[in-house]
């Protein structure tokens, strides 16, 4: 018998799925051996399709999925073929054994995705809600109700909030002793929601609680939790694809919990958009117990002492954020951009570079282990725009660039740039906002 001949299989050239594309900063244009990538205005990729060899780097870096490849009806063809050939050629599907039967059966009891809602003293942390918002997304694709889970101390009123979220159902514990956060009780009390009601998916911010807590219960339930996610989908096996940076921020990793149940994800504050508060939407309250007692927990809070000084500024939550990086080349010339914020309302954050050189508190810095921020506009002055400094603040609804280098990247992510030395561009920025304030009477 005659040897069939061999195919050769196509590989498709990459292409833009319309609408994907979040301007992350050229990521796919930077990973192409072939330069076969240009960059538009909108910081959206441009494929040219002579040069792409179908690699598929592009498609990996992309952190929004926005990428593809695509075949011609010809190409099409070959592959349709080539999958004939191979099941004609495949041996008998091996039976699933019964371990892995028995796995299967169980992830297919977890239905749900649930989000803890983090409160201190009855005062819910905003990235519960915004974490509603993703939640909702993971959800509907599933088919699958989005539940809240308040534990707490007189918390009862949060049920009726996360319902204007989006919850269609919140699970209550309501008890003194989870007046204070304390790790034993409050892990022992989503367990016992967890073995109880069986959710496919939790989400909890990433704050300090969030972190103590989620890490804790995932270990007591002995499943996969991956933190300080920035990305979160649903994959065509129903999986919770987890995309978060890896390897200091310079690649992004996609991580799936496939064999347990449910699959925990920790997100920061502010990375995920607030979804629409609708006070009109109503839902279910399924008000549940623990056998505890406060004699059964080692841990008591004494006190409070809260560190936070009046007038201290949370970069976090500013709508106008102007930052500095080594470019302010001094501590002292952080003057400008504090003159320049008190014009705009805002405040001064920084990059790492600023924090290392002692001229700024880290409080104050913004990227991968600064704060994630969000605000309306961000002023980038001397910042060369290094990836950790940009999965911080890359969301910002505008974002501005001064630098001397026209290569710096952080030109990428900018809405507008301006080429120039900061310590001569900012002061006549700020000049400027008061002329315009002085003409208009104000
Ligand atoms: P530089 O990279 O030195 O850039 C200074 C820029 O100023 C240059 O582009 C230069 O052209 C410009 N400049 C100089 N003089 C002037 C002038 N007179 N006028 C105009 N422009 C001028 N970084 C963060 O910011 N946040 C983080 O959270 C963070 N986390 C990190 C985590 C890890 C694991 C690692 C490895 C790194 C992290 N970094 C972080 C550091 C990051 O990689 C960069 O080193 C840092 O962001 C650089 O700071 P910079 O842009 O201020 O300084």
């Amino acid at each position: 018998m005659g040897e069939e001949k061999k195919i050769k299989k196509p590989r498709g050239i990459a292409r833009l799925i319309p609408g994907k594309c979040i301007a992350c900063g050229a990521r796919c244009q930077s990973s192409c051996p072939k330069d076969a990538i240009e960059m538009n205005d909108e910081g959206e990729p441009i494929i040219a399709v002579e040069k792409c060899i179908g690699c598929r780097k592009c498609l990996k870096v992309c952190p929004a999925d926005a990428l593809e490849i695509y075949y011609t009806p010809e190409e099409q063809k070959i592959l349709a073929e080539i999958a004939a050939r191979a099941k004609a050629a495949a041996p008998e599907v091996e039976e699933v054994g019964e371990e892995e039967a028995a796995v299967l059966a169980k992830l297919k009891e977890y239905k749900g995705v649930w989000v803890f809602v983090e409160q201190t003293g009855g005062e819910p942390a905003e990235v519960s809600w915004e974490l509603m918002g993703v939640a909702a997304d993971l959800a509907k694709t599933l088919g699958v109700e989005l539940c809240s889970v308040i534990v707490g101390d007189k918390v009862e009123g949060l049920c009726q909030e996360s319902f204007a979220y989006g919850a269609t159902k919140a699970y209550l514990i309501d008890d003194s002793v989870f007046h204070h956060y304390r790790t034993e009780p409050y892990y022992q009390a989503i367990c016992h929601l967890v073995d109880k009601y069986k959710p496919e998916i939790m989400l909890m911010g990433a704050t300090g609680l969030g972190r103590d807590l989620a890490g804790a219960v995932a270990t007591k339930l002995q499943t996969g939790l991956t933190a300080d996610c920035t990305g979160l989908t649903i994959d065509d096996n129903r999986f919770l694809l987890q995309t978060r940076p890896a390897f200091g921020g310079n690649i992004m990793a996609t991580i799936l919990t496939e064999r347990t149940r449910p699959q925990m994800a920790t997100v920061r504050p502010h990375v995920m958009p607030m979804p629409e508060r609708d006070t009109s939407r109503k839902g279910e309250i399924v008000r549940e117990s623990i056998p505890v007692r406060e004699e059964d927990f080692a841990v008591k809070v004494l006190e409070i002492i809260d560190e936070r000084k009046a007038g201290d500024v949370d970069v976090a939550v500013a709508d106008v954020i102007v930052s500095g990086g080594r470019g302010m080349c001094a501590e002292e010339n952080f003057a400008i951009l504090q003159e320049l914020a008190d014009e705009l309302d805002g405040v001064v954050g920084c990059s790492r570079g600023a924090v290392e050189a002692g001229w700024m508190p880290a409080e104050r810095q913004v990227g991968q282990t600064g704060k994630t921020v969000r605000p309306k506009l961000y002023i980038a002055c001397g910042i060369s725009g290094a990836i950790q400094h940009l999965v911080g603040m890359q969301d910002s609804d505008v974002i501005i660039a001064i630098n001397r280098d026209r290569q710096a990247p952080i030109f990428e992510v900018a809405n507008y740039g301006i080429v120039g030395d900061v310590l001569q561009v900012v002061p006549a920025i700020t000049n400027r906002i008061r002329e315009l304030r002085t003409q208009r009477g104000r």
